[in-house]
Order: C-alpha cells, then structure tokens, then sequence
C-alpha cells in the first residue's frame, strides 16, 4: 500500500502590519493536528476537503494527515509558530516515509528569519524525499511564487479566481496530480515564468485580467496541458521575488511547458498597465447612498481587510457617518475585544459608552470612536460559510456584539476575520439585505456572497496597513518597480 502525506500550513502575510503570526493566531483560526483534519475539513469546499474526498476513495493509498494550521493574515509568521508548522510536516516525513507529499501552501508565507517560508519548506520537504518521489502543493491566488519553490515542487497549483471560489476545485487539481503520479498515469512537467509586476487587488472577473486568463484557458485546452495558471502575487509581502507568475503543467513536455509560461508570462509583463485600479474617495462612495435601486451599497473598506493583513479597527468611515448622520447603515466588522469585555457586562438591552477600535497608530487607524450604543444582541461569534467561497467552513469571531448607534448596527467581535460571506450579519440577527448600506472590512472577496442581493459594491481606498494598491508603499526588499 502506498503512504500519502497532507497537510495544510498558510498564511498571507503582509510586512506592513504590526502584529505577528504567533501559535495564538494559529489556534484561533485554525489547528488541526493528525486526524483531526478529517473533522475540520470533510465536506468543506478547500484544497484540504477535495484531498479528502479524492483520496477517501482509494482504500489503497494509506492517508497520513499531519495538520491544517492556518492563521489570519498579519505580519511576519514567529520564528516558533514556523517552525511548528515545517517541524510536525518535516518529522512526520521523516517518521513516514510516504510515497508522496500533498500541501495546501498559501505562496505568500514569510517567517521570521525566512523570508520565502513556502520554498524553504518545499527545499526541505525536497531534499527528505528525494528526486523521485512526488511533492505536489496547492497554493492561493496571492502567491508569490519563487523559482525557489518551482524548483522543489514536481507541480504547484495556484487558484483561478478572485473572490477565491475555486478552492477546492484547485485541490482538486493538486491531488489528481499527485493520486496519477502515485499511480504512474501522470508526468508533470512544470514551465514557471516569473512577471515582477505588482498588480493591485484585481478581482478576476474584471475584463483586463479575464485577458490573460483567457490565454490560460486557450493553452490549457491543448493536447498534454494539464493545466495553466496565474498568480496575481501580494505585494504587501515586501520580499525580493513579489509579483505575478505563471504556471504550466504538461504531462512529460518540459519544453511545451515552458514555453507556455513564457508566452503567457511576457504578455502579462506586456500589458501590465492595464491592470490598474481606479478607487473613489469616502465622498463619492456615501453619495452613491442616494441613488436609486433595491438592495443595500456595499462599501468595502480595502485597507483594513484583516484577509490582508489589516487590524479590522479603523474608524475613517464609521467616524464620517457619524459626523453625518447618516443611518440605516450596518457595519461588519471592528475586532474589539475590550468594547466588547464593557457590553457583555452591561447587557442586552443597556447602554454602554465605548471608544470603539482605532487602536494602532491613529495615522493607519484613525484612533478610536467614542460612541454612546445600545447592546442589542450577544453571540459566540461562531458560523459557517453559506455561498460559494470556502463554502461550509467555520467561522469563529469570539464573543461578539452588536450595537446600535445613531441609527446604525455595528458588529464588534473578540477575533479578526474577513467577513466575506454575508452569513456574518444573520448569525447575529442583521438582515443584510434589508439595510441600506453595508461597510465590510474586505478587498474583493466580499463580491461573490453580496454581489447575491447588493445594489452597488464599491471599494475604497483610505489608510490602512494593507492598501488596495502597491503604489507608495516603503518598500525595503522587493528589487522591482512598481509600473
Ligand atoms: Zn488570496
């Protein structure tokens, strides 16, 4: 019987944020050792639930799980959380011996004294099992793949879509690789071609980008290509090698793959000024209050998307609304722990006076919102994913609040997330689609659940610790121009 190793380590981590990744950030999002992947993972719809369900069917392959860890996006991963995460993969290779190595990687890992943390791992995993054994991994949109990390990987498999719906389909992908190589009906040959263009947060369905990804489709459709990709690359990483990449696998044509890559890859270097991104002031954002339609606007707040690396404190927006008194507003969310300490201890149905978020640097957070509120629900913060993005997962906010302010709902929860899926609102009572507008501290992942029922979706650009676009950004690594 062939030994199969999977396990799943992330994280997207943005240079520019203060706060670290350290074995808290891991165990509130998510830490899952051995088997208890099975539990966390059976029947969700990500690259570790589709190498579950390929795999469960194959009473000839023995599953070795070794762990899911991932944490929300943040600064650098702590020198201890990494080398718990490469420790426990590293020494169950070691312990195993497997056949082949499957990884759900996120691409974009740097780590405290590593910063490519996905090709040191993958390097390592290599030189453990050898030129010959299979080493195949799943990675997100937003890598930023090295040629260290091409040369270790027999095949990487990095996700189409922005709002990331395909994560499981790319699990997919990866573990059909890797299940033909363990079975000998499968030769990937990888072409990798690097683009050091810094492209904003670009939602795939936009036509400039559906460009190239028409070319990956068009290639991808040839005899022998087992499939091309796109990564967009994130370039709040600030390392040498950010940026864009593109990957083709061939079965057995070297050649072919890389001359797909290079095609791709210099025609995306070509048109790289039209993936540009136009974003419009607060202003211009609240004045599309006033136009007519059903359903609410959905104004995301780009820069303190904790899915990149914000703290989901800033205040800019909430302090304007207030300052207008505009109503009818919900805003999800603010992670506030001490806010929502003082409204657990007054109670539903009591006022409290908070100084709501803020909390880091006021220049990158606008300083906190004192703000007289009703408590109105009280919640343990847990949920589950209804539509089609990491669709099934579950979600844990902490205890989390929601208050009423001057005509306005606010959530404020213990823990960061990324409330891209609208399930956020009704698991504390709001109706989403009932208010006239929604602020949700997302970048673009937000598009595929409220893109259901909005009636305009609009990204804004304010300070933060993850700005929607590279352009400005101190940055000290990176050995590329930003245009
Ligand atoms: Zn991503």
């Amino acid at each position: 019987m062939k030994k199969l190793l999977i396990a799943e380590f992330r994280h997207e981590t943005d240079s520019f944020c203060p706060q670290k990744a350290d074995m808290e950030a891991f165990r509130k999002r998510g830490l899952h050792m051995g088997r208890e992947m099975e539990s966390a993972y059976r029947g969700v719809r990500n690259e570790p639930g589709a190498f579950l369900d390929v795999f469960g069917r194959r009473e000839d392959i023995h599953l070795i799980e070794v762990l899911g860890m991932t944490a929300m996006p943040s600064g650098p991963v702590t020198a201890e959380a990494y080398a718990f995460g490469r420790g426990h993969i590293l020494d169950a290779i070691r312990r195993e011996q497997p056949d082949g190595v499957l990884l759900a990687l996120h691409g974009a890992m740097v780590a405290e004294g590593h910063d490519d943390g996905e090709g040191d791992l993958l390097e390592e995993v290599r030189s453990l099992i050898g030129p010959d054994r299979p080493l195949v991994a799943s990675l997100d949109l937003h890598a930023n793949i090295t040629a260290k990390m091409a040369r270790n990987a027999d095949a990487l498999v990095p996700y189409e879509e922005y709002p990331h719906t395909d994560m499981y389909e790319t699990g997919y992908v990866a573990a059909r690789i890797m299940e033909g190589m363990l079975d000998g009906t499968c030769h990937p040959c990888m072409g990798f071609h690097r683009v050091p263009y810094l492209n904003p947060m670009f939602p795939s369905a936009l036509p400039e980008i559906q460009v190239f990804l028409d070319m990956c489709r068009e290639a991808e459709a040839q005899d022998g290509v087992i499939a091309v990709r796109l990564a967009h690359g994130f370039y709040p990483s600030d390392i040498e090698e950010m940026g864009m990449a593109v990957i083709a696998l061939t079965e057995g044509d070297a050649a072919l793959a890389q001359r797909i890559a290079d095609r791709i890859g210099e025609a995306v270097w070509k048109g790289r000024d039209t993936l540009k991104r136009h974003f419009p002031t607060l202003d211009e954002a609240l004045a599309m209050l006033e136009e007519p339609g059903e359903g609410p606007l959905v104004i995301a707040d780009a820069s303190d998307n904790p899915g990149g690396g914000g703290l989901c404190d800033t205040t800019f927006i909430l302090r304007e609304v207030l300052r207008r008194g505009l109503r009818g507003i919900a805003f999800g969310m603010f992670a506030d722990p001490d806010s929502v300490r003082r409204c657990v201890e007054a109670g539903v149905g009591q006022e409290v006076d908070l100084m709501l978020g803020g909390m880091s640097d006021p220049a990158f957070s606008g300083g906190p919102v004192p703000l007289r509120a009703r408590v109105r629900t009280l919640t343990d913060g847990f949920y589950r994913n209804r539509d089609e993005m990491n669709q099934g997962a579950l979600n844990n906010l902490g205890v989390t609040v929601v208050v009423e302010a001057g005509g306005n709902l606010i959530i404020i929860s213990t823990h960061r997330l990324q409330p891209y899926d609208a399930e956020i609102f009704r698991h504390c009572g709001i109706s989403p689609e009932r208010q006239r507008a929604l602020v949700v501290k997302s970048a673009v992942h937000y598009r595929n659940s409220y893109g259901k029922f909005a009636r305009r979706m609009v990204e804004v650009s304010l300070p933060g610790f993850v700005v929607p676009v590279p352009d400005g950004l101190p940055f000290r690594k990176w050995k590329g121009s930003a245009s």
